[in-house]
């Protein structure tokens, strides 16, 4: 009998965000509150900055653009 190799099916894809330093620290780009740095777990998928009052997460990347634009086109 042949071995299968089977692919769990609740493996997801991880995106390598770049994961910043312990300790650092950053501010919303929406609200200028203090962003909450996730702990950078393998079961965790999500971007590694997370503001409590806007319910949102953010990357380093998403916080390294100067200007935080939204499309708005119709
Ligand atoms: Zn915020």
């Amino acid at each position: 009998m042949q071995k299968h190799h089977t692919f769990d099916s609740g493996l997801k894809y991880r995106p390598d965000y770049k994961w910043p330093e312990e300790g650092t620290e950053r501010d919303c780009p929406k609200c200028n509150q203090n962003l909450e740095l996730v702990a950078n777990l393998d079961t965790y998928y999500g971007k590694p900055w997370w503001c409590a009052p806007c319910q949102w997460q953010f990357s380093e990347e998403d916080l390294d653009g100067t200007e935080y634009s939204v499309d708005e086109e119709e």
